[in-house]
């Protein structure tokens, strides 16, 4: 093992290898992987406890995710389980309870999907909704299975690590050229060339749109592939005692692995010397040196927040061209009694009155219910309903706290209004509720204007225009959802293999 850290005890030595900024998962993933191969790694989290967008709140006998609670990354076999790979790298483990069907959609004019986690019933329950679409239905979905064989037969680590990329395009040049073809796509050309039905062309958009908050039309096929295969692959599975147990168990592993992690430690700048970064200074003006600085806060808040904004890098100002902050959202954290759901009750939903609402503040709603998989979750007889909807800060800002109060629970009747109609008596079956506003997000997750992440700002080569984990400032790195290739739990676990791989190829590790 290389004697990384050794040079500590000189002044201005780094005292780490490894500095990452935040404990989302991408963070986590980065910093076990680092651990494990024998870095110093330290971890300053601004929150008390890890996981950011994946931690966790308990009130009331509740305890319930802050936001993700679909997550894919748990399967047991291919390449693209790196949730489950996250975890054993650093020997830990997580029970998870499957869950049968991602989604039931609840749409105009009647139309009910469910997503079924065997694949072929999925396609049998839409063909049923579409029976002159059979073909394209199929060739569609099964174009997505060809990118998911892809990604699934090759390790997932750092495109930017040109022995890497040897190494897999030897081992496995099909793939691999699979790959740089669908790279550039948008899965809204490969739907229309299967599809020719308008409603159902909106349905593939709201595939799309319920993970990467844009139309299929701007949603990159590789992450489509990702999303529509290993759903009924490795499927989607729950970890029993909430999401937020995998960042405590990546903790736990850190921890082993000689890691250390620091709550309540707000980065509030990158120390850079002669352009490279070289440490951190935290809100109290403690700074902390290493040999690399990893930030998982968004790009904006990195390169607008913890570095100076008018010295902000070319390369960043043309991703900020391309790329902008998606809306954050309104959550409703609701506890309810159980008999408000009806039998065979699904845990998540997907609710759409008006097509052309979709993508409008407020236009889609989605509701998750954690509790049908684990009910120790809340009290007996009782169950979580997480329900959220995209809304952006801007309508939230500026307002009186009596306006703000008042706005919250005007919003909250209107969204529980509509979820009426799947969950009948839901409003005199509350038994909690907690709202949550985009300045929430902000406030609690550290995410400029609590946004989910970037979005094209129009049609891109597909994941082409993603930055990879490197940085134009020597030194630094990013990991997370504003890194390739983008949001979710597994999305932001690839990018931390990633990252972490860069960074051992780097210091030689
Ligand atoms: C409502 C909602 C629902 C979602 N549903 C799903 C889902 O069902 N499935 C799914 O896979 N994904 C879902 N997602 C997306 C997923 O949660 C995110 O893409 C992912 O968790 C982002 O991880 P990350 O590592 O990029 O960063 P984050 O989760 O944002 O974590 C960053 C961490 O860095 C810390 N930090 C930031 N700045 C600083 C600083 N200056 N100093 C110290 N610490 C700092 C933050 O406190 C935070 O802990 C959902 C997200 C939301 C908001």
């Amino acid at each position: 093992m290389p004697d990384l850290a050794g040079a500590s005890q000189m002044t201005n030595s780094p005292e780490f290898d490894v500095i990452v900024i935040g404990s989302g998962i991408g963070g986590l993933v980065t910093a076990t992987q680092l651990a494990a191969k024998g870095a110093k790694v330290l971890v300053l989290e601004r929150y008390l406890i890890p996981g950011g967008s994946a931690g966790y709140f308990q009130r009331q006998g509740y305890r319930f995710d802050v936001g993700a609670s679909m997550i894919f990354g748990f399967g047991t076999k291919g390449t693209t389980n790196l949730l489950t790979r996250a975890l054993e790298s650093v020997n830990v483990s997580l029970e998870t309870i499957p869950d049968p069907v991602q989604i039931h959609y609840h749409l105009p004019q009647g139309l009910e999907v469910k997503v079924h986690r065997n694949y072929e019933k999925f396609l049998q329950e839409l063909i049923s909704r579409f029976p002159d679409q059979y073909r394209g239905i199929r060739k569609f979905y099964n174009e997505c299975w060809q990118v998911f064989d892809c990604l699934n037969s090759i390790e997932l680590l750092s495109l930017e690590e040109p022995k890497y990329l040897a190494r897999v395009f030897f081992q496995n040049p099909t793939a691999c050229l699979g790959l740089v073809k669908y790279l550039p796509q948008n899965v809204g050309d490969l739907a229309r060339r299967y599809i020719s039905d308008r409603t159902l062309l909106k349905f593939i958009d709201l595939e799309c749109y319920i993970w990467s908050v844009v139309p299929a039309n701007l949603t990159p096929t590789i992450n489509a592939g990702m999303v529509f295969a290993d759903r009924h692959y490795g499927g989607i599975n729950y970890p029993k005692g909430g999401v937020g147990q995998i960042a405590q168990k990546l903790v736990e592993g850190l921890q082993q692995a000689g890691g250390e992690i620091q709550y309540r430690s707000r980065v509030t700048r990158i120390v850079t010397e002669k352009g490279r970064a070289v440490g951190v200074e935290l809100a109290g003006g403690k700074i902390y040196r290493a040999k690399r600085i990893v930030s998982n806060a968004t790009r904006w808040d990195t390169f607008e927040k913890l570095l100076p904004a008018e010295e902000m890098p070319e390369g960043e100002k043309k991703w900020q061209q391309r790329y902008q902050k998606s809306p954050s959202f309104l959550s409703l954290h609701l506890g309810v009694k159980a008999e408000v759901l009806p039998v065979g009750t699904e845990c998540h939903h997907i609710l759409l009155e008006d097509w052309e609402q979709m993508e409008s503040p407020m236009g889609t709603i989605f509701v998750s219910i954690p509790t049908l998989l684990d009910p120790d979750l809340a009290p007996p007889g009782y169950h979580i309903l997480h329900t959220f909807t995209p809304s952006w800060l801007a309508d939230w800002q500026d307002l009186s706290h009596k306006d703000y109060e008042e706005k919250k629970e005007a919003v909250a009747g209107q969204i529980i209004e509509r979820l009426e109609k799947i969950f009948p008596g839901l409003d005199a079956g509350l038994d909690y509720m907690e709202v949550g506003t985009p300045k929430t997000h902000r406030r609690f997750l550290g995410r400029d204007d609590g946004s989910y992440g970037p979005i094209p700002r129009r049609k891109l080569r597909g994941l082409l225009g993603m930055p990879f984990n490197r940085t134009e400032i020597p030194g630094l790195y990013c990991v997370g959802d504003s890194t390739f290739p983008g949001q979710g739990l597994n999305a932001v676990a690839f990018s931390g293999f990633a990252c972490a791989h860069r960074i051992a190829a780097d210091l030689s590790i």
